[in-house]
C-alpha cells in the first residue's frame, strides 16, 4: 500500500514506512544520418542487414572513424542541460560476447566521458502521484555504439541477427539517484525528452526504441543511507517506467520486511503482466575489462567548436515557457502545455505570426489551439504535425472572430467545415453565408416575433422572473441560425423587454 501526501511518496510496510530512491540511465539515439564510426545509414525500418558497413560488421582490419556530427549533437545536449563539456574525452572498449555484437566489444566512454555534471529541472504532474518540483542531477553523458538486434522464431526454432542498428550512435544520459517517486521519474523522462526534441539531438521516440531507460531502484527507511539497488533494463515508455518502479520498490520492501536482503541484479519488466523478473546478477565495471580503444585517439574539442554548438541551440522549453507566461501574457497552464512539445510550440508561433498581431492575439490563439485544435486532433487520432488545418488557416479563423465577423459559435461551425474540406475560413464564410450579423433592424424584427410568440413568458419576466432572460437570448439566436452577434442580441433584448 502506498501513502500519498502532497509531496512525498512512501511505501507503507508492516514494520513502518519506506522511501524509494531512483536513478535513470537513458539511452538516446543521436539524430544523425550516419553511424558513430561508419558511414552506414541509420534510417529506421529498413530491410534487415541493408545498412551495415564493413566496420559495423566488424570485418578484420576495419578501423572506426569518428562521426563529428554525433559529437556535435551530444555536446549541444550537454550544453542544454547546463553541463560541463569535457575538453578531452576518450573511447573505451567494453568487452563482452553476444551474438548481436560482432566486434566482441562495444565502444563506449567509461573513464573520460564527453559530458560531465549537469541537471534537469522537473515538475511532477499531480495526476501521476506525489512528487516534488526539483533539480535532478545528471552525472554524465557518454557516447557509445548501439548493438544489433536478435530476432527469434519459434517454429522452427531459429535466431536471426539484424545489424542495421549495430554501430548507431547513442548518448547515455546518467542521472544522480535524486528521484523519490514514480511521478518524479516520469517528470524527469518527459522533461528530458522535451529538451532532446528541442535541441534536435534525438527524436525521443520511445516506441521505436530511440529513447529507452534503465531504471535503478532501491528502498530505505527515510533518512537512512541508500539501500542496494536493482537495475531494470530497457523500459520503453514513461508509463512503464513508473509502473516498473512501483512494482520493484514494493517487491524490495516485501523482501526486506520478510528478513531477506535485496540482491544487486539486472531485471526485466514485463508490461503485459505488470511484473518484473530477474535476468542476471549485475556485473561490475571490472567484469567488462574496459580499456582505452587503441584504434581511436583521445577526442579533443576546441573552444570554437563548443561555442558553435552553443550558438546553434534554440530557445529551450523552460525559457520559452517563461517568455510565454511573462511578456506574452499566456495563462500558466497554456504556456506549460504548449511549450512541453517543440512541434506544438513551433505550430503556435507560426499561428501567432500569421495573425499579424502576435501581442494581442496570443491568449485567444493559445486557448483555441489547446481546446479546439487539440480536441479535433484527438478525435482524428493525429499529431500536430498532421493537422488538416494549417497555422495560416487557424490564424485567419482567429482574425474573423477578433473582427466580429464570426461569433464563437459560428467559429466552431466554420472550424468543423475546415477540418472536413480543408478550405480557408474566409471561403467557407462567403460560400455558406455564415457571417455573424450585427444588423440591429434584422435582430429587432426577430426579437419582436419571439416576444409575440411567448407573450406569457414576457409577462412573467416583467413580473420579476429574471432567469427567463437566457430563454429569450436562446430563442432569438435560434431563430437567427446562430448568426446574430450575441452582444447586440443582449443589448436589444434588454431594451425590448425592459
Ligand atoms: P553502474 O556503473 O554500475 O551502472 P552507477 O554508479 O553509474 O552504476 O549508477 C548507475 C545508475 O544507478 C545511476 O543513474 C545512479 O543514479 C543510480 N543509482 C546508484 N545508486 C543507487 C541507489 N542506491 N538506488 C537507486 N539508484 C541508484
Ligand atoms: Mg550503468
Amino acid at each position: 500500500m502506498t501513502t500519498e501526501t502532497a509531496s512525498s511518496y512512501r511505501i507503507q510496510g508492516a514494520t513502518g514506512e519506506w522511501e524509494v530512491v531512483i536513478g535513470l540511465e537513458v539511452h538516446a539515439q543521436i539524430t544523425s544520418n550516419a553511424k558513430l564510426f561508419s558511414g552506414a545509414s541509420t534510417a529506421f525500418g529498413a530491410e534487415p542487414n541493408t545498412q551495415v558497413s564493413l566496420v559495423d560488421a566488424a570485418m578484420p582490419g576495419m578501423l572506426p572513424v569518428l562521426n563529428k556530427e554525433c559529437i556535435r549533437q551530444a555536446v549541444r545536449t550537454g550544453l542544454a542541460l547546463g553541463a560541463e563539456i569535457n575538453r578531452v574525452s576518450r573511447f573505451d572498449r567494453k568487452n563482452y560476447f553476444y551474438a548481436d555484437l560482432p566486434q566482441g566489444y562495444q565502444i563506449s566512454q567509461l573513464y573520460h566521458p564527453l559530458v560531465g555534471e549537469g541537471s534537469i529541472p522537473i515538475e511532477p504532474d499531480a495526476k501521476d502521484g506525489p512528487g516534488e518540483a526539483k533539480l535532478v542531477g545528471v552525472e554524465r553523458i557518454h557516447v557509445e555504439q548501439d548493438a544489433g538486434k536478435l530476432m527469434h522464431d519459434q517454429h522452427p526454432t531459429r535466431s536471426y541477427v539484424d545489424l542495421n542498428r549495430s554501430g548507431v550512435a547513442l548518448m547515455e544520459i546518467v542521472s544522480r539517484p535524486d528521484m523519490r517517486s514514480p511521478a518524479e521519474a516520469g517528470a524527469y523522462l518527459r522533461k528530458l525528452r522535451s529538451i532532446l526534441r528541442y535541441v534536435g539531438s534525438c527524436d525521443g521516440n520511445m516506441e521505436q526504441g530511440s529513447m529507452r531507460a534503465d531504471v535503478n531502484v532501491s528502498v530505505r527507511r527515510p533518512g537512512e543511507p541508500f539501500g542496494t539497488r536493482t537495475e531494470t533494463k530497457n523500459v520503453n515508455s514513461v508509463r512503464f517506467v513508473m509502473a516498473a518502479i512501483e512494482q520493484e520498490a514494493n517487491r524490495q520492501v516485501d523482501v526486506l520486511e520478510a528478513g531477506g536482503r535485496v540482491v544487486q541484479e539486472t531485471r526485466l519488466y514485463d508490461p503485459d503482466r505488470g511484473e518484473g523478473r530477474s535476468m542476471r546478477s549485475k556485473e561490475d565495471a571490472h567484469d567488462y575489462r574496459y580499456f582505452p580503444d587503441p584504434d581511436l585517439l583521445p577526442l579533443e574539442l576546441s573552444e570554437a567548436f563548443i561555442a558553435e554548438c552553443e550558438a546553434s541551440l534554440p530557445e529551450l522549453p523552460d525559457d520559452k515557457r517563461a517568455r510565454y507566461e511573462g511578456p506574452l501574457g499566456l495563462p500558466a497552464y497554456n504556456a506549460a502545455v504548449i511549450t512541453a512539445d517543440v512541434e506544438t510550440a513551433r505550430w503556435f508561433e507560426a499561428l501567432l505570426d500569421a495573425t499579424g498581431k502576435p501581442e494581442t492575439m496570443a491568449k485567444a490563439a493559445s486557448n483555441w489551439l489547446i481546446s479546439d485544435l487539440f480536441g479535433a486532433l484527438n478525435r482524428l487520432g493525429k499529431g500536430i504535425g498532421e493537422s488538416p488545418v494549417s497555422p495560416a488557416q487557424g490564424a485567419e479563423l482567429l482574425n474573423l472572430v477578433a473582427d466580429g465577423t464570426l461569433s464563437g459559435t459560428l467559429a466552431k461551425q466554420v472550424f468543423e467545415i475546415m477540418l472536413e474540406t480543408g478550405d480557408d475560413p474566409s471561403k467557407i464564410v462567403e460560400e455558406r453565408g455564415l457571417k455573424q450579423t450585427s444588423d440591429t433592424g434584422a435582430i429587432e424584427a426577430i426579437i419582436a416575433q419571439v416576444m409575440e410568440a411567448n407573450a406569457d413568458k414576457v409577462a412573467e419576466y416583467r413580473g420579476g422572473k429574471d432567469k427567463l432572460f437566457g430563454f429569450f437570448v436562446g430563442q432569438t439566436m435560434k431563430a437567427m441560425g446562430g448568426k446574430a452577434n450575441p452582444a447586440v442580441v443582449n443589448e436589444l433584448l434588454k431594451k425590448a423587454l425592459g
